[in-house]
């Protein structure tokens, strides 16, 4: 739970430029770090968006390619 208030915290600062990609899917619950077969399996197209819009989103981190 600390670890997400941190990275929340971290992710609001204005240098923070990491992307990461998302299925557009309502049922995905993930971000990646890159194009992962994790995201092959995703049918309605990715979103290439920040870490913090992702958290947002309430994605969590995916866990093969992170
Ligand atoms: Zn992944």
């Amino acid at each position: 739970m600390q670890t997400i208030l941190l990275s929340l915290f971290f992710s609001l600062a204005p240098a923070k430029t990491d992307s990461v990609y998302i299925c557009n899917s309502s049922r995905a619950y993930a971000y990646h770090a890159y194009f992962c077969h994790g995201l092959n399996r995703c049918t309605h197209g990715v979103s290439k968006v920040s870490r913090a819009e992702a958290i947002r989103m309430r994605k969590t981190a995916c866990k093969i390619c992170y």
